[in-house]
């Protein structure tokens, strides 16, 4: 019975079942969502009406409580809910709790604890390194190959897909200037990117290994870290990018749980530098990702970024990130960095689609440097999933706006 009954290799079947969090029209109140094809089921009331044990922590309006419970309680909920949706005998007590997604409002799905950036793929550094440093001798600094860079960036601006970006403005010199000038960023740019959710927090002093990190990483979704390159080329130097990026940082309103994506692991690309023992994955299962990202403005796909490229893995970056005994916390977000492939359809931001501005991209509605007001940018993957099946990541999506 509909809407149980998806066509056939639906990217959002009950192999997928990612969380987010949702309200009804005309409601404020917000509840744990779980997605099956183009409907949203209410976790919470299937719970209760179903006599589950979960009810109290689906039945929230935010997956924080459900991200702090762990990986037990984890496989628990989405074996259940697997079950609840595959099973006949549960469709007629379930129907009414499915909602058409165009009926619902989507939320931001967890309160954002700390957010970090990272810079994990080698092709993104390389060509930002040619752009910004055209005279050095390596496109890589020294360190690059030795630890996963980034920088703490801000959570309260994290956003949910959908919600409009407004230009930022500030302070930017290009060389040729005199003196700095403000105003609107002329230079306004996309990072497409992959987002991890920390579930379980770590005790303040104690590093988490590499090991650990599907202990506490509950699942991931796309992120767009909209950037604007000319305010960053100014105020980059010394310690890193602050206003250029702290404006918004957009992520999906679905979390896709590790545990759907069993069948997209893969290996890092071969480690060119030996890893101090902290960071030295060799012996370990494959910990990076295969996903398909795709990068679209006004509904044009402009790139294809493929996340398996990425040097650093997200277990790695968890490693490094609490090496100096950094703690976690239930809500925190990390950002994988740029994806870059090696080839120049690959590339995940428009600061290389168009070399800094030198090769405009060619759009249905006209050339594109950097981006104008009113342009929409939509993030898609999907990753390989069990028999064949594809699974889909929540777009990530977001219109600018006069600033
Ligand atoms: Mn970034």
């Amino acid at each position: 019975m509909p809407p149980f009954d998806l066509p056939e290799g639906d990217p959002f079947g009950p192999h997928n079942l990612p969380y987010g969090v949702f309200s009804l029209p005309g409601s404020q109140e917000r509840t744990v969502g779980v997605r099956l094809g183009d409907h949203v089921l209410d976790a919470g009331a299937a719970a209760r009406a179903l006599g589950s044990p979960h009810a109290a922590l689906l039945g929230r309006p935010t997956l924080n409580p459900l991200l702090a419970a762990g990986r037990t309680t984890w496989s628990q909920v989405r074996g259940a809910l697997t079950a609840w949706v595959t099973d006949p005998a549960h469709h007629e007590t379930l129907a009414p709790l499915l909602h058409p997604l165009s009926s619902v409002s989507l939320h931001l799905p967890f309160e954002v604890a700390d957010y970090v950036d990272f810079y994990a793929s080698e092709h993104h550094a390389r060509n930002a390194g040619a752009i910004f440093r055209p005279d050095a001798t390596d496109t890589l600094l020294p360190n690059w190959k030795h630890l996963p860079i980034g920088y703490h960036g801000r959570s309260g601006t994290v956003v949910v897909s959908g919600t409009d970006v407004v230009r930022p403005s500030g302070q930017r010199k290009a060389p040729t200037d005199a003196a700095p000038v403000f105003g609107p960023s002329v230079r306004l740019d996309i990072e497409a990117e992959v987002g991890f959710v920390v579930g379980v927090p770590s005790r303040h002093g104690k590093p988490v290994p590499l090991t650990d990190f599907r202990e506490h990483v509950f699942g991931l979704c796309l992120l767009n870290d909209w950037s604007a390159r000319d305010i960053q080329a100014w105020e980059y130097v010394p310690l890193g990018p602050f206003l250029a990026k702290s404006f918004a940082t957009s992520i999906s309103a679905w979390i896709t749980p590790l545990e759907a994506l069993e069948q997209a692991r893969v290996s890092p690309p071969e480690r060119t530098h030996p890893l101090l023992p902290y960071l030295d994955d060799t012996a370990l299962e494959p910990a990076g990702y295969d996903l398909r990202i795709s990068v679209a403005v006004n509904g044009h796909v402009v790139s294809e970024p493929p996340f398996s490229t990425m040097y650093w893995t997200a277990a790695q970056q968890l490693a490094h990130l609490t090496v100096n005994g950094a703690s976690l916390r239930t809500g925190d977000l990390y950002g994988s960095g740029t994806v870059s492939g090696p080839a120049e359809n690959q590339r995940g931001s428009l600061l290389e689609l168009t070399w800094n501005g030198r090769d405009p991209l060619e759009l249905p509605d006209g050339k594109r440097t950097y981006l104008e007001d009113g342009d929409v940018v939509t993030l898609s993957a999907w990753a390989p999933g069990p028999d064949g099946l594809r699974v889909g990541l929540g777009e990530v999506t977001g219109r600018v706006t006069a600033g």
